[in-house]
């Protein structure tokens, strides 16, 4: 059910936050064992951030001809991917969509980083303080909310592949806690992702901060139910992280294959 030898989701240093080469995340792939990996990189429109932690579209040319360039150097050994993780703009949906079209994608991701407020962004799902204490005056309910509310529109109106980051929305926000309601409107999203035939990712940089892969259980538990694929990503944002705790995903294959019974 869940490819594990399959990493659809790691990042290089070409989106201002991660580190190392694409070279060296084919390696470490390669020495993890793994078939294939999809390099899934940042991607934002209109954002205004006081640190870009996305790709510009100049950086995107150069790692789709270095991308291009392992394909070919790998071949028959790794299996490689050039992706892009959409962050959605509500007021950009244009200019993400003629950017999109401009190459063919292995995989697009669709994500939800900024929320717009008086006239700047916030990162929704940043652990620095600056982010989490501005959208807590903003209001937790209200933000998680909006996530859903747009998170819904992305994947209405972007062409993506795979729905990233379901749940992780205000995930550094100590002691949050989704309401039912919260739950209800994340799996009222799952409906539209199986209608458009996408994917959800299962991305295990959750097992570091929480133990669970994001989304937490009985989200992967309602995919599965609708028949929604399921795609691991580790999320890498350094080489050695390529892969990481894709060990621990049979377990959640168990766990499919008892509630399918
Ligand atoms: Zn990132
Ligand atoms: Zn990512």
């Amino acid at each position: 059910m869940i490819d594990i030898k399959t990493d659809g989701h790691v990042h290089t240093r070409y989106c201002h936050h991660a580190v190392g080469e694409m070279d060296e995340y084919a390696r470490a792939a390669i020495e993890r064992g793994l078939d294939k990996i999809v390099f899934l990189e940042h991607f934002e429109a209109g954002i205004n951030y006081f640190q870009p932690t996305w790709a510009s579209k100049d950086d995107f040319k150069l790692f789709r001809k270095e991308g291009e360039s392992l394909k070919e150097k790998y071949s028959g050994t790794l299996e490689i991917g050039l992706g892009v993780e959409v962050g959605y703009n509500p007021k950009c949906v244009k200019e993400t969509i003629d950017f999109l079209d401009r190459y063919d994608w292995d995989r697009i991701g669709i994500s939800y980083h900024f929320l717009h407020a008086n006239g700047q962004h916030l990162n929704m799902v940043s652990s620095r303080k600056i982010n989490l204490d501005t959208l807590e005056q903003i209001g937790i309910d209200k933000v998680i909310r909006t996530y859903y509310q747009d998170l819904n529109e992305a994947v209405e109106l972007l062409p993506g592949t795979v729905l990233c980051h379901l749940d992780a929305v205000l995930r550094h926000y100590p002691g949050l806690r989704f309401t039912d309601e919260h739950n209800q409107i994340a799996k009222d999203l799952l409906l539209n992702v199986a209608e458009k035939k996408m994917a959800l990712e299962v991305n295990t940089s959750g097992f570091k901060l929480r133990n669970e892969p994001f989304p937490a259980l009985p989200l992967l538990k309602e995919a599965i139910r609708l028949g929604i694929p399921l795609a691991a990503g580790s999320d890498a944002h350094k080489p050695e992280d390529v892969g990481r705790y894709f060990d621990r995903l049979p377990e959640l294959l168990n766990y499919e294959l008892e509630i399918r019974n």
